[in-house]
C-alpha cells in the first residue's frame, strides 16, 4: 500500500517550523523576492542567522558539516513550510546542489574550507555554467583554465549568474583540454569572488531588477585547492548538481500557498452581484490548479523516495521541474486573468491585489522554465530516460 501521511514525528516538527516562522518572520511579512535588491537580500543575509543556530540552513546535512540530522522527510517538511510562508531564501545554490556536490566529490580539506561557511550562512554562493554561447548545449562552453605552476590561470565570460553582485564565491565551470571531445575537457572550480580580475556586470530582467548578472574573467588565478574532484571530470559533477538542482520539492507548496489566497479572495469578492467563487468558470479553473498541485506534489515525494535509497533522481527530477516552473506560469496566468486589470497592478499600487503577488510571478515566473535546463530539454530528458526514445 502506498501511504503518503507523514509520521507523528514529522507531523509535530512541522508544528515547530511554523512556530519558529511566526517568531522570525515580521507580523506583515508578505514575502521576498530572495535578493532581487539589495534591501531583500540584506534581510536574507540576516534571516540566515535567525537560522543557523538551530541548524537549519541545511537540516538535513550531517551534523558533522553543520547541519541538523534530519531525515530527508523532515528535509520536505521544512522546505514545504519555508516555501508556505515566504521565507527568504537567498543561498539556494549551495545548500541546494554545491554543498551535496563537494560531500560527494570534495576532498576533505574542500569539505572543511566550505562547508562550515555555508551551513552558518556567512558564505553566498553563485552558479558559473552558462555562457552566452551555451546554455541548454552547456557543455560547449569556452572559459578556459590554463594551469601556471599550482595555479590555474581563467578567462573567459559568464552569463545570467543569479547572486553574482552579491557572492562571495563562485563554483564554475571552464575548459581544461580544447582537444578532446567537449564533455572530456571540462573541469570543476570553487572560485573567491574577490579574487583580481573578476567584473561582475548586473543584467536587469523584465520587472526591472538586477537578479542575474555578466561576469568576467581576465586572467583570475584559482589555486589548485579550487579544483573540485579530477581535472578534466568537471562535467560528471556538474551534472550531479544539476540533478539536485532540478529536484526542487518544495515549489507546490509555495503555489498551494497563492492558489489559497486567490480563492479566499473571489470567496469575498463580488462581481455583477455574484462572488467570483461561484462562477463556473473560476471554481473550474482553481480546481484545476489545486489538482496540479498535488500531483506535483506527490511526483516530488517520489523524488525524495529515490534520495532516500542513495539514487540520484533524472528524469524523475525533470518531471518536478517542468510541473514546478510551467505549474507556476499557469497559476500566475489563472490569477491575471481572475483579477482582471487590478491584477496587472504593481505590488505599490494603491489598487493592487493580493499585494501584486500575480503581477510579479507573472513576470518572475517566465524564467522558470528556462532556468536549470529549459522545459525543451526536460523534455528531451524525460523522452530519452524516462521513454528510452533515441537522443537527437
Ligand atoms: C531566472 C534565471 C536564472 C538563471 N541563473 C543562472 C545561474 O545562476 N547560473 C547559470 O549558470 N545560469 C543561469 N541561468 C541560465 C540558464 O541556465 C540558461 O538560460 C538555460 O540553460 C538556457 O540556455 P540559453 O539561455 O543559452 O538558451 P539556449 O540554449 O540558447 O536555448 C534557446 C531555445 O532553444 C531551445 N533549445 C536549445 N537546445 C534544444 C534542444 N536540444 N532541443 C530542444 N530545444 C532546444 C531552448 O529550449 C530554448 O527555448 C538562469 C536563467 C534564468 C532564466
Amino acid at each position: 500500500m502506498v501511504d503518503f501521511r507523514f509520521t507523528s514525528q514529522q507531523d509535530a516538527f512541522r508544528q515547530e517550523v511554523r512556530g519558529f516562522l511566526k517568531e522570525a518572520l515580521p507580523p506583515d511579512w508578505v514575502g521576498s523576492d530572495n535578493a532581487i535588491d539589495e534591501e531583500s537580500f540584506a534581510y536574507g543575509r540576516q534571516f540566515l542567522q535567525k537560522l543557523a543556530p538551530k541548524r537549519w540552513i541545511a537540516p538535513a546535512w550531517p551534523q558533522e558539516y553543520g547541519g541538523a540530522g534530519l531525515s530527508l522527510w523532515e528535509q520536505v517538511v521544512y522546505n514545504e513550510e519555508m516555501a508556505y510562508h515566504r521565507a527568504p531564501l537567498i543561498n539556494a545554490p549551495a545548500v541546494g546542489y554545491l554543498g551535496p556536490t563537494i560531500m560527494i566529490y570534495g576532498s576533505e580539506e574542500q569539505k572543511a574550507q566550505h562547508i562550515g561557511g555555508i551551513t552558518s550562512g556567512e558564505v553566498i554562493w553563485c552558479q558559473g555554467y552558462s555562457e552566452p554561447g551555451a546554455g541548454s548545449d552547456l557543455a560547449s562552453l569556452q572559459t578556459r583554465a590554463v594551469q601556471d605552476g599550482d595555479d590555474f590561470i581563467i578567462n573567459g565570460q559568464k552569463i545570467w549568474t543569479s547572486q553574482a553582485h552579491y557572492a562571495d564565491w563562485m563554483f564554475l565551470l571552464a575548459r581544461t583540454d580544447p582537444d578532446v571531445p567537449k564533455h572530456k575537457g571540462i573541469s570543476y572550480f570553487l572560485l573567491d569572488m574577490k579574487s583580481p580580475g573578476i567584473a561582475v556586470r548586473p543584467l536587469i530582467n523584465l520587472t526591472g531588477a538586477g537578479g542575474f548578472n555578466e561576469v568576467f574573467f581576465d586572467n583570475v588565478r584559482v589555486p589548485r585547492s579550487g579544483l573540485l574532484g579530477e581535472l578534466n571530470r568537471g562535467w560528471y559533477m556538474a551534472t550531479t548538481t544539476l540533478d539536485f538542482e532540478r529536484s526542487n520539492l518544495s515549489t507546490s507548496a509555495g503555489m498551494k500557498r497563492s492558489l489559497e489566497e486567490l480563492v479566499a479572495f473571489c470567496a469575498e469578492t463580488r462581481s455583477n452581484g455574484q462572488r467570483l467563487i461561484d462562477k463556473a468558470t473560476v471554481k473550474h479553473r482553481v480546481a484545476e490548479l489545486w489538482i496540479e498541485i498535488n500531483v506535483t506534489r506527490l511526483l516530488a515525494y517520489r523524488v525524495v523516495t529515490m534520495q532516500e535509497r542513495s539514487l540520484v533522481p533524472n528524469y524523475e527530477a525533470s518531471i518536478v521541474k517542468v510541473l514546478n516552473s510551467e505549474g507556476n506560469q499557469r497559476l500566475a496566468r489563472a490569477g491575471i486573468q481572475i483579477l482582471g486589470l487590478y491584477g496587472q497592478l504593481a505590488p505599490d499600487s494603491p489598487y493592487t491585489r493580493l499585494c501584486g503577488r500575480f503581477e510579479r510571478s507573472y513576470m518572475t515566473s517566465t524564467g522558470s522554465t528556462i532556468a536549470a535546463g529549459t522545459s525543451e530539454i526536460q523534455r528531451n530528458i524525460i523522452a530519452s530516460r524516462g521513454l528510452g526514445l533515441p537522443r537527437y
